[in-house]
């Protein structure tokens, strides 16, 4: 089962990423979170990637095609992965695609959430407030200025994929302005057809 979840930021997408990795055995690989890994650990790609990130703009496609595509020949995804924040432009989608061409398999399912972007804010704020409450740490993108960015770098770069998966006839959406447990079972339907086709 190999699925990319698209939608803005906030959206739930990491949330319902996580229950899937329970219900299917599979990985979840959040390009987000790997290259925070990278940053923490002051890699050669960390050290690049960290002001762009910080600020909320996208970081090369290069670099998150290096990573996606060295990450995906790992032993643990021969079972599938969910892809979460990849691709994020028409070309890391182009790459996807050639890269799973090669390796003579395709993606199964494209699910977008589609949410009202005035609610987006206000869930990256009580993010940062369970964050904080719970003693965590506090992403430098989840402030206010870099969300902005991270919006509009979603409007103008990442919202055309949806377009892109829906001409290949791959595009399924979920409504994900409900409660979590009802965006969960619109999922699973929406996976079962997959699945079942
Ligand atoms: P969000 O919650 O905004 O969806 P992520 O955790 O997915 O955030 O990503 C955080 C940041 O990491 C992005 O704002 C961007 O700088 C960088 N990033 C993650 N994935 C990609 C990608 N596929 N292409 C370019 N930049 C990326």
């Amino acid at each position: 089962m190999k699925i990319v979840l698209l939608g803005p930021p906030g959206a739930g997408k990491g949330t319902q990423a996580q229950r899937l990795v329970e219900k299917y055995g599979i990985v979840q690989l959040s390009t987000g979170d790997m290259l925070r890994a990278a940053v923490a650990a002051q890699t050669p790609i960390g050290l690049k990637a960290k002001a762009v990130m910080d600020a909320g703009g996208l970081v090369s496609d290069e670099i998150v095609v290096g990573i996606v595509s060295d990450r995906i020949e790992e032993p643990d995804c021969a079972r599938g992965f969910i892809l979460d924040g990849f691709p994020r432009t028409v070309a890391q989608a182009e790459a996807l695609d050639r890269l799973l061409q090669e390796k003579g398999t395709a993606l199964d399912a494209v699910v977008e959430f589609v949410v009202d972007e005035g609610i987006l804010l206000s869930r990256m704020e009580n993010r940062v407030k369970e964050t904080l409450a719970a003693g965590g740490e506090v992403r430098k993108d989840d402030n206010p200025e870099a969300f902005k960015t991270r919006l509009e770098a979603y409007r103008s770069q990442t919202a055309p994929l949806s377009e892109f998966y829906a001409a290949s006839g791959r595009l399924k959406t979920v409504d994900g302005m409900q409660s979590i447990e009802a965006v969960a079972a619109e999922l699973d339907a929406v996976l079962a057809g997959v699945v079942a086709a």
